[in-house]
C-alpha cells in the first residue's frame, strides 16, 4: 500500500495523469525521431512515482497541433517509445484517447504498470470552448480512471478537458513537476531577492509584450532581445529592415519605454544586430548597430557587444528569469547572443530560471549542462501568464476543491 501525496492511498488505483509531452519530432509519420526529450524526462518522476506506489497509470498528453482528428503526423506512439526506455518498463499505448482502444488497455493494466492514451488533441472536445463540448470528452476521459493527477506545466493555462474539465470529475492532486514550477514562479513574483533581471526573446512578440506590463513593476532590468527587440527598436524610430516586426504592437512598446524611463526599472536593448540578407542565411551574416539596420538585410540575433552588456547586467544578479532566445539559435552563425546569455545564466548566484520550450532546448543543444541553471521550466505560455498576473485555470481549478 502507498500513498502519492494530496490523493491518498493510490494501490490498485487507475490513475489519469495529464502531462506535457509535447516534444520535438523529426521524419516521416511511422518513422519519427524525437529530438529533444526534455519534456519526457521531466514527466518521468511524478509516472514513476505513481507507478512505484501501485497506482495503474495512465498518462493523457498531447502532441503539435493536430485538428481534433486522428493525424498520423502527430501521434504519440513514439513518445510513449521513449517514456518506456527512460522509465525502463513498458509502456502500453492505446491507439485512440477514449474509444475502445483506451478502454482495452487501461482494462489490462496490472498495478504499477503504465499506459499513454493516442494524442488527446485528435478529439475535438479537448480544445474546444463550447463548456458541454469539452465536458462530455471529459465525462469519457474521467471514466477511464479513479484519480486524476495534474502533472503537465506546459498547458495549465488552458481551460481544456483533459487539464480543467477532467479535475472538476475526479479526485485530484497537483503532480510533483507542476508543484515545483508553482513554487519557482511564487519565487519570481513573491518578494524576489535583488538584483532581479528578466531576460526576454523568441519570436512571439505580442505573446511576450503583456508579461513586460506585469514585470515594469517587479524587475530592476528587463534585457531585450530576439524578434520582439525590433518592435522595440522600431518604436524608438529606427529601421528594422525585413526583421520580425509587429507594427501595431509599436504604440505598445514605446509607452513600455516611456514607463521604464520614468520608474527605476532599466529597458535594455541591444546595440548591434546580427543581420543577414534573408533568413537562416550563414554566409551573409554580419554585424551592424542597431539603429542602423540596412533596408536589405534581416535581424537574426543580438550582436556580440551585446550578448556582453547583457552578460554584464546579468553578472551581479540574485535572481533571473529568462524567456526567449537572443536570435535564431538554430543556425550556428545566429546562436552566439543566446549562448551568451545562458553562458551568464550558468554564474548566477541566486535563483536562476529558464522558461519556455525552445529556450529550453537552446540551452540544451548549446551543450550546456542543464544542472547549472537554477531551475528550467518546461512551460513558456503557462510561465508567462502566470507572471503577467492572470490566473491559471489548470491550477486554480486543483485548488478550488
Ligand atoms: P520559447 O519557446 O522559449 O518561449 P519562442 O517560441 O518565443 O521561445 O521563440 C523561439 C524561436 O524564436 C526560435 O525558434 C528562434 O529561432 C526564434 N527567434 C529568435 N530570434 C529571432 C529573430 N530575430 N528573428 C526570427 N526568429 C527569431
Ligand atoms: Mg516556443
Amino acid at each position: 500500500m502507498a500513498e502519492y501525496p494530496g490523493l491518498g492511498e493510490v494501490s490498485g488505483k487507475r490513475v489519469l495523469v495529464r502531462s506535457d509531452l509535447n516534444v520535438p519530432l523529426e521524419g516521416d509519420a511511422g518513422a519519427k525521431v524525437i529530438t529533444d526529450d526534455g519534456r519526457i524526462r521531466a514527466s518521468v518522476p511524478t509516472i514513476r512515482a505513481l507507478a512505484e506506489a501501485g497506482a495503474r497509470v495512465v498518462v493523457t498528453a498531447h502532441l503539435g497541433r493536430p485538428k481534433g482528428a486522428p493525424d498520423a503526423e502527430f501521434s504519440l506512439e513514439p513518445v510513449a517509445a521513449r517514456l518506456g526506455e527512460l522509465l525502463g518498463a513498458p509502456v502500453a499505448f492505446a491507439g485512440d484517447t477514449v474509444g475502445t482502444s483506451a478502454t482495452e488497455t487501461v482494462a489490462g493494466l496490472e498495478d504499477g504498470a503504465v499506459a499513454v492514451l493516442e494524442n488527446v488533441r485528435f478529439n475535438p472536445g479537448e480544445t474546444s470552448k463550447d463548456d458541454a463540448e469539452r465536458g462530455e470528452f471529459a465525462d469519457r476521459l474521467a471514466a477511464l480512471a479513479d484519480a486524476f493527477v495534474s502533472d503537465g506545466f506546459g498547458v495549465v493555462h488552458r481551460k481544456q478537458a483533459s487539464v480543467y474539465d477532467v479535475a472538476q470529475r475526479l479526485p485530484h492532486a497537483m503532480g510533483g513537476l507542476v508543484a515545483a514550477e508553482v513554487d519557482v514562479l511564487r519565487r519570481l513574483t513573491v518578494d524576489p531577492e535583488r538584483p532581479y533581471v528578466v531576460v526576454l526573446g523568441g519570436s512571439k512578440v505580442s505573446d511576450k509584450l503583456g508579461v513586460i506590463d506585469n514585470l515594469l513593476e517587479k524587475a530592476d532590468k528587463l534585457l531585450i532581445g530576439g524578434g520582439m527587440v525590433f518592435t522595440f527598436l522600431a518604436a524608438q524610430g529606427h529601421g528594422v529592415g525585413s526583421s520580425l516586426l509587429e507594427e501595431d504592437q509599436i504604440p505598445t512598446c514605446r509607452d513600455y519605454l516611456a514607463r521604464a524611463a520614468a520608474s527605476s526599472v532599466e529597458i535594455v536593448l541591444p546595440s548591434d544586430i546580427v543581420v543577414a540578407d534573408s533568413f537562416g542565411d550563414e554566409a551573409s551574416a554580419r554585424v551592424v548597430a542597431a539603429d542602423a539596420i540596412p533596408e536589405t538585410t534581416l535581424g537574426l540575433d543580438i550582436g556580440p557587444a551585446s550578448g556582453a552588456t547583457f552578460a554584464a547586467a546579468l553578472s551581479d544578479a540574485r535572481t533571473v528569469f529568462w524567456n526567449g532566445p537572443m536570435g535564431v539559435f538554430e543556425v550556428a552563425a545566429f546562436a552566439e547572443g543566446t549562448r551568451a546569455v545562458a553562458e551568464a545564466l550558468t554564474h548566477v548566484e541566486g535563483l536562476s530560471v529558464v522558461g519556455g520550450g525552445d529556450s529550453a532546448a537552446a540551452v540544451r543543444t548549446l551543450g550546456f549542462d542543464e544542472a547549472a541553471f537554477g531551475h528550467i521550466s518546461t512551460g513558456g505560455g503557462a510561465s508567462l501568464e502566470y507572471l503577467e498576473g492572470r490566473e491559471l485555470p489548470g491550477i486554480t481549478v486543483l485548488e478550488a476543491n
